[in-house]
């Protein structure tokens, strides 16, 4: 067993994980960052396609080390011109598909100017706690165990495991209830013309305006939105399918596939796909694209669902791309280019924190003395008793909220935060707060915190939230 000391140690080098560990570092904190895997951005980097920087009335909701990345990335020619598109789903304001590959590049740049030690092929497993207060991690590699003490240890791992084996207070609901997870994987030969084209024809056949307040307060009208500002599929930046089979499989087909109607529950083996079957435009190709379609329901914490979900998603890709070789115009020609590496896990775990985040509060746009961090997109819920389906619930007038800092603070554990998809938050609320662009706002807070909470020798939950915010302020952050 080998020991290290750090201030500060972050555990999950996803997106959250990842700004945390570059904030602390520039702050003068020694720093590491612990991940599993060979790279870092976790699921971001799946989709590829960070929501929401801005919310449904245009204004940017998210800047600082998040808006930093995506320059970096532009810088290299990884996103569009324009890197924030405007999102005419109406689910998020904006979107920003970004190359999957140079933000694994800008991440370990960003990363390394910043002096963060990196443990990359490190699993994280077991926490050092002493009196209710987490020392530090061990972790294992190729080279055996080693703890990893710290001042300050940071859980951006999404299931939240090291504040689990901690032993912070946590819900996790059944899987059921939680959103499924999806093996995400890309096409390409894709004639994308012909694809907006016919949705230009039928823009019924597409999820458009969803957002009430598009449509009512702004009067904006779906038919005219896909008219006269979508020219290609990157002006349709996150495309969802409204009914895949009554738009686009035809009733002849119908009994093959065991179909007995347009209802979700009456879709017969196409069930899988149940209301999302989305297709994303990858930055600079126009006959490549990211499909989010398949649809896994397991525990994200069980060893072997996790196994038994790699098969099924594997499965469900055959399924989708005989579905799009047959029915999606300009998908005819299409073959298979990339499985993502593994399946991506939109819910597990969520820290019990010193505030739970709630729908109520992301409905109304709630203003929080300790924001640190601002969310728009609209909480996705699964809808009970129905697998696959889910809903949206928006924030009010096209809105955005605050995430406070209380709820990265875990209620009865001491040296430790959460940042990512595992804060406290509702079962509503983090269906919203879990997205890519906030996932790094609040990581980019966690990790200020970390550095702030070490300079003054203060446990994270006496943080002085005035310089929290003041220093979030002066790094471009929106606060
Ligand atoms: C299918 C899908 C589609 C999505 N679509 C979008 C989208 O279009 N736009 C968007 O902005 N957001 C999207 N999201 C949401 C968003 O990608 C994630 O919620 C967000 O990126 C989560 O970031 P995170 O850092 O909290 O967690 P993750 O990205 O899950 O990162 C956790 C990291 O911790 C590591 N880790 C876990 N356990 C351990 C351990 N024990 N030891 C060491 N390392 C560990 C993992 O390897 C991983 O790298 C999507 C999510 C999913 C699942």
């Amino acid at each position: 067993m080998r020991s290290q000391n750090y201030d500060v140690v972050v555990v999950g080098g996803g997106t959250a994980g990842a700004v945390a560990a570059v904030a602390a570092a520039r702050l003068g904190a020694r720093t590491c960052l612990v991940e599993a895997s060979g790279h870092l951005g976790g699921t971001c980097l799946a989709l590829a396609n960070i929501t929401p920087f801005h919310n449904n009335r245009g204004e940017q909701v998210v800047r600082g080390l998040p808006q930093e990345l995506v320059d970096r990335i532009a810088a290299r020619g990884g996103t569009r011109e324009k890197p924030h598109r405007p999102n005419p789903t109406g689910v998020g304001g904006s979107c920003t598909p970004v190359d999957p590959d140079l933000m694994k590049i800008e991440l370990f740049e960003m990363a390394e100017q910043a002096g963060v030690d990196l443990w990359l092929h490190s699993a994280f497993t077991g926490a050092l706690v002493e009196n209710n207060r987490v020392i530090g991690v061990r972790v294992h590699n190729k080279s055996g165990y080693h703890d990893l003490r710290t001042q300050v240890a940071i859980d951006a791992t999404g299931d939240a495991d090291v504040a689990v084996h901690a032993g912070a207070e946590y819900v996790q609901d059944v899987p059921e209830a939680a959103l499924n997870a999806t093996l995400v994987f890309r096409v390409a030969g894709v004639d994308t013309d012909a694809f907006i084209d016919d949705s230009r024809r039928e823009p019924h056949k597409l999820m458009l305006l969803a957002d009430p307040y598009l449509r009512e307060v702004r009067g904006l009208d779906p038919a005219r939105v896909m008219r006269e500002q979508v020219r290609d599929i990157f002006d349709c930046p996150y495309i969802y399918l409204a009914n895949l089979v009554r738009d686009y499989v035809p009733r002849k087909d119908w009994a093959e596939w065991e179909i007995t109607g347009e209802d979700r529950s009456a879709w017969g083996r196409l069930k899988v796909f149940g209301s999302r079957f989305s297709i994303i435009p990858v930055p600079h190709r126009h006959d490549i694209v990211t499909l989010n379609a398949t649809s896994i329901t397991f525990d994200a914490t069980n060893g072997a669902a996790m196994s038994r979900a790699e098969v099924e998603g594997q499965r469900q890709v055959r399924l989708a791309l005989d579905v799009l070789r047959r029915y999606i115009p300009g998908f005819r020609e299409c073959y298979l280019h990339t499985t993502t590496p593994s399946v991506s896990v939109r819910a597990s775990r969520r820290v019990t924190g010193e505030y739970e985040l709630t729908r109520a509060d992301v409905e109304s746009q709630t203003r929080f003395p300790d924001g640190i961090a601002r969310g728009a997109y609209p909480m996705s819920v699964q809808v009970p008793g129905q697998p696959n389906v889910r809903q949206h619930l928006f924030v009010r007038d096209g809105g955005d909220y605050d995430i406070p800092y209380r709820s990265l603070v875990p209620r009865t554990l001491d040296g430790l935060l959460v940042a990512g998809r595992c804060l406290s938050a509702t079962r509503e609320a983090v269906g919203s707060a879990r997205m890519g662009a906030q996932c790094m706002a609040y990581g980019h807070a966690a990790g200020v915190a970390a550095a702030l909470a070490v300079q003054a020798a203060v446990p994270p939950r006496a943080v002085d939230v005035a310089k929290l915010r003041s220093t979030l302020r002066e790094q471009h952050a929106i606060v």
